[in-house]
């Protein structure tokens, strides 16, 4: 079974994709992860990013494994641990100038199906439901207001604790314009624009826990399951 999330930046979909993942002892794959380790080896080898031919040779001959750690899911390329170095904000800010690249869509849509053949998933990205995976038996397309996006976002950065209500406040700001940069940049690219299946169950978590949303998703995945 197949069970896609797509969604906007900061909607919940890695959080939740996991817990899913947990519930029903299904593997989750998460593309995003694998667009910025091509921007970010891209980046550190220096390769031109205006120059599509170039990146599209580093996406086709990268090799891009997940490794289950005790501390959280680890990101390897060509071997080498880039798990830290793909959530940074200057990986923030190429990944979509990358990711709208034909070439380098066409390698990952090759790899993301090889992932998924024969096992149970979730997965999670822009464009599972609509081009990834189209016969998907759950897709769900997840939304949240761009402020309360942006606050998740930055709580998650400092697991130690909030910083001090300016400094908060500024860096949510920052943020909420780096999220809306890059939604526009997805939803608007020519080839597998961030958009919702015509079959996908669209729910809001503005205003639910992830636990709310988990439940939800988790009886509408039983549903089909038994169906
Ligand atoms: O999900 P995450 O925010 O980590 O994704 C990072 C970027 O990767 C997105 O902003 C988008 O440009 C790209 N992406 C994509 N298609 C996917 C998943 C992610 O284009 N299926």
């Amino acid at each position: 079974m197949i069970i896609a999330i797509d969604g906007p930046a900061g909607s919940g979909k890695s959080t939740i994709a996991d817990e899913l993942a947990r519930r029903f002892g299904f593997t989750k794959l998460d593309t995003g992860a694998m667009y910025r380790t091509v921007a970010h080896v891209s980046a550190s080898r220096g390769v031109d990013l205006d120059d599509e031919g170039a990146v599209g040779d580093v996406a086709r001959a990268l090799d891009i494994r997940f490794e289950k750690r005790p501390d959280r899911m680890h990101v390897l390329a060509d071997g080498v641990d880039v798990t830290r170095e793909i959530r940074t904000p200057a990986t923030d800010r190429i990944v979509s100038k990358v990711s709208a690249y034909p070439s380098v869509r066409e390698a990952m849509l090759g790899c993301q199906r090889a992932f998924a053949a024969g096992r149970d998933v979730v997965a999670e990205g822009r464009d599972i439901g609509t081009v990834v995976f189209p016969d998907a038996e759950l897709k769900v397309f997840l939304t949240a207001d761009p402020a309360e996006r942006a606050r998740r976002r930055v709580l998650q950065r400092h697991p130690e604790g909030a910083p001090d209500a300016d400094a908060l406040a500024r860096e949510v700001e920052e943020t909420l314009a780096d999220l809306r940069r890059r939604d526009e940049l997805d939803a608007q690219r020519a080839c597998a624009p961030l958009r919702a299946a015509d079959d996908a169950v669209r729910i809001d978590s503005t205003t639910h826990s992830i636990d709310e949303i988990v439940e939800r998703i988790g009886a509408l995945a039983d549903a089909r399951r038994d169906a």
